[in-house]
């Protein structure tokens, strides 16, 4: 049935539904970048030829093709290989800088490795650092943050939507008590950027994180956004050297990919509302479909606060694992992370309050710009066949986890 469904229509298998790890480039964001590989290869930095003159002014619109996209200025914008590196540059930078003022930062359990293990780092150096809990559905609310917050604290940091199971966290109400308090304000946007409108005015940021690859951009490029005015954040740069990117991040920069975040923003800019409404249709379908076929399975995260594209689902009596070497044709990510010792549940399901038995048994989907209804027909079935296969083959264990779920 599944393999009809693929020869009857033009399905090009297998299908890439792991979105919230990386997207594909989109070809006319290569298309931008390809002059600027051989035709246009200047350093932007050499101020003597046309070559520089070419390569700075080709970066000087791509920093103001970002900037607007979340109503910043381009003057605010440095260019980072990727939001790791802008989420150590905003937190380690802002501590390096402000460490007299205080040592306490706020973030919450269930942030990227690329804001826990800095924050970890912190703590390593003196700082304290409180991870707030969230709740059933993945979020935090302004008031807990208001009430972590001490006369030591210089930095929160929230990020915008989470990207396993795709909750958003009210970011302008916790903007606002970060005004009020006179705290720094930072949010990893990695997977919001181009899903839905943000500006950093109205949500009172003062630090925001850009990742190219997450938004049909190529790999290796981000952008922060760094507040200029009330106040004027900042930051200890993490890197010594030519005084690139006014001080902050020294390295030369690599124009072809800057050319392509600035396309990949610019092209979420005009089609986002379009693209969000079809992605979260498709993410709908998937859903229902899901829940009409298959017995058990329950969403992670929030119902209606969440990511357009993003769908996490627990299958009762199934291992992740194995759900995903049942199903060959689709790709995607499970609920657990393999550690080099073991496999371990995701912290996220379980800070959402996830058994490690469900944890297990999750998978997650990222819908983005190329997936087709087609494709979510097919992936329904797919699943619901390894689902089905896989409890007949071990009805124990299918039973006994269907029962911790009840
Ligand atoms: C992907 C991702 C990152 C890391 O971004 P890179 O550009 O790959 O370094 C950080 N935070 C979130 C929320 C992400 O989804």
């Amino acid at each position: 049935m599944i393999r009809e469904m693929a020869e009857s229509s033009m399905l090009r298998l297998p299908i890439y539904l792991d979105n919230n790890a990386t997207t594909r480039c989109d070809p006319r964001v290569v298309e931008a970048m390809l002059p600027f590989f051989s035709e246009h290869f200047g350093n932007a930095a050499s101020r003597n030829h046309s070559f520089g003159w070419k390569a700075a002014e080709a970066v000087e619109q791509a920093r103001a093709d970002v900037a607007g996209l979340i109503g910043a200025d381009a003057r605010e914008i440095v260019f980072t290989s990727g939001a790791t590196e802008c989420n150590n540059l905003a937190i380690k930078g802002v501590a390096g800088m402000y460490r007299r003022q205080g040592n306490h930062v706020v973030t919450v359990q269930t942030e990227h490795h690329a804001v826990l293990d800095p924050c970890r780092r912190l703590e390593r150096d003196g700082f304290e650092v409180t991870f707030l809990p969230v709740d059933e559905f993945g979020r935090v609310s302004a008031e807990q943050v208001e009430r972590a917050i001490t006369e030591r604290t210089i930095l929160v940091s929230v990020m915008a939507a989470n990207n396993e199971i795709g909750t958003l966290h009210p970011l302008a109400e916790i903007g606002r008590v970060c005004k009020t308090r006179k705290v720094l304000f930072h949010t990893d946007a990695a997977q919001a950027t181009g899903k839905f409108p943000l500006d950093v005015e109205s949500l009172g940021v003062d630090l925001l994180s850009i990742s190219a690859h997450k938004m049909y951009g190529p790999k290796g490029v981000g952008a922060l956004y760094v507040r200029r005015r009330n106040p004027h954040v900042r930051l200890e740069p993490m890197f010594d050297g030519g005084g690139h990117e006014r001080g902050m991040r020294s390295g030369t920069l690599p124009v072809p990919i800057i050319v392509g975040l600035a396309a990949a923003c610019r092209l979420s800019a005009t089609e986002m509302q379009s693209e969000s409404q079809r992605s979260k249709n498709l993410r709908d379908h998937l859903h229902a479909g899901l829940m009409n076929t298959v017995p058990d399975c329950t969403l992670n995260g929030h119902p209606t606060e969440r990511l357009p594209g993003n769908l996490n689902m627990s299958f009762a009596g199934v291992h992740g694992e194995a759900l995903l070497m049942a199903m060959k044709n689709v790709a995607v990510s499970s609920g657990s992370a393999c550690t080099s010792a073991s496999v371990e549940p995701s912290y996220v399901l379980r800070a959402i309050g996830v058994s490690d038995e469900l944890a297990h048994s999750s998978l997650r989907f990222g819908i983005g710009r190329f997936n087709t209804e087609e494709e979510i027909e097919f992936t329904i079935a797919e699943v619901a066949g390894a689902v089905k296969r896989l409890r007949e083959l071990n009805p124990k264990l299918a039973r006994g986890l269907v029962d911790v779920v009840r």
